[in-house]
């Protein structure tokens, strides 16, 4: 196809100032391998035949839709619906943006009724299926604890007992009363609600719906490592995906070969905090009220993202053994969990795999 000079001329503007800003920087332990270096901005060819990719940021994170087309315009028609479905589940998901369904819910009183969109509606309904299958280690509503915990960074002092117990008490599913018509009746006042661990997932899959939709076979949607694999490559191989390690000094990454799957990993290596010197994970155990320590990285594969998403937030509060015990008794799904055995020391790492993981390496 040739392309308009101007059109031209803004890819690559678009591409040096790209490359000025350089990459962004996101700790992440998954990554698609091609060696295609798709520079940001625009649905451009990667170099390698009829594979395009958008890189752009969303979610608090890098992300990338990849495509195979027969060309550039075809991938743009599969591409902007994707990018238009993950835009429209920040909007309305965004714990930050105003104006979204996720900040009506938490700017309400106690008994406030809020509508809130089909989409959010449908994903307020999921968090009861992962928190009914994880024993509860799974709760969107998990909030107050989240900010007593941030409180507790900033003054570098652990919370009281009584704290603790005082969030604990606004935390659980019964905050939120789902009615008919798409209406939640706020239970235990606002401030509770975030689908930081399910949103990510979620938006992958609809991208992939979208990309569907739109006749695309061949596709990979990847948010800040939540990913979808939607069929195989066009050269009838499977998506590789590498899981790295996060132990410093060598690199023992693995390499997993996906095709019509979806993939997430969880884990403090990419985001923790500390309080009094310990090391704290940003995923919080909504029975005890205490924040997950020593999990740097679990991985989950799944039939879909926002299942991969949840179940890996939920492994790391679950840890090996039930987390274990959950996975082997869902089908499709499998999980490598790595479990810090050493605090000191980042070397000491003890990985455990679900009963048909190591069946997803690359031979
Ligand atoms: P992820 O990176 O998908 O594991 O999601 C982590 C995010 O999930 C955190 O930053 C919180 O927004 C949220 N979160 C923390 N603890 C929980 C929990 N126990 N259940 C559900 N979401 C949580
Ligand atoms: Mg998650």
């Amino acid at each position: 196809m040739v392309m308009p000079k101007k059109t031209l001329k803004l890819l690559m503007i678009s591409a040096v100032f790209a490359l000025m800003l350089g990459a962004v920087v996101v700790p992440r332990l998954l990554r698609e391998v091609t060696g295609d270096a798709a520079p940001a901005h625009g649905v451009l060819p990667t170099g390698m035949p009829g594979r395009f990719a958008k890189r752009f940021e969303t979610m608090g994170t890098d992300a990338a839709i990849v495509v195979y087309a027969s060309d550039a315009a075809e991938a743009a028609r599969f591409v902007g619906p994707a990018v238009s479905a993950i835009e429209s589940v920040n909007a309305l998901m965004s714990f930050y943006r105003r104006g979204s369904d996720v900040s009506a819910l938490n700017d309400s009183e106690d008994g406030d009724i809020v509508k809130v969109s089909d989409m959010t509606y449908r994903v307020l309904e999921s968090p009861r299926h992962f928190s009914r299958i994880t024993d509860g280690a799974f709760d969107h509503t998990y909030k107050p604890l989240g900010n007593l915990w941030r409180l507790a960074q900033q003054k570098n002092t652990l919370p009281s007992e009584e704290e603790l117990r005082d969030a604990l008490g606004k935390v659980g599913a019964g905050g939120l009363e789902l009615l008919d018509d798409n209406r939640v009746r706020v239970r235990r006042g606002g401030g509770i609600v975030d689908l930081g661990g399910i949103a990510k997932g979620f938006a992958v899959d609809a991208a992939a719906d979208a990309l569907k939709t739109a006749g695309c076979r061949s596709a990979l949607v990847d948010i800040g490592g939540d990913m979808a694999l939607l069929g195989r490559r066009v050269d009838g191989g499977k998506w590789r995906v590498q899981v790295r390690d996060p132990r410093p000094g060598p690199d023992n990454s693995i390499m997993l070969e996906l095709a019509d799957a979806a993939v997430a990993t969880s884990g403090d290596y990419a985001r923790y905090f500390t309080v009094e010197g310990n090391r704290y994970s940003h995923i919080i155990d909504p029975r005890t009220g205490w924040p997950v320590q020593n999990v740097p990285s679990v991985t989950v594969v799944a039939p879909d993202a926002m299942t991969a998403d949840a179940l890996a937030t939920a492994l790391s509060v679950l840890g090996a053994a039930d987390g274990m015990e959950l996975i082997d008794s869902l089908p499709d799904v499998e999980c490598m969990i790595m479990l810090r055995r050493d605090a000191e020391n980042d070397g000491v790492i003890e990985v455990h795999y679900s009963g048909g993981f190591k069946a997803l390496l690359a031979p």
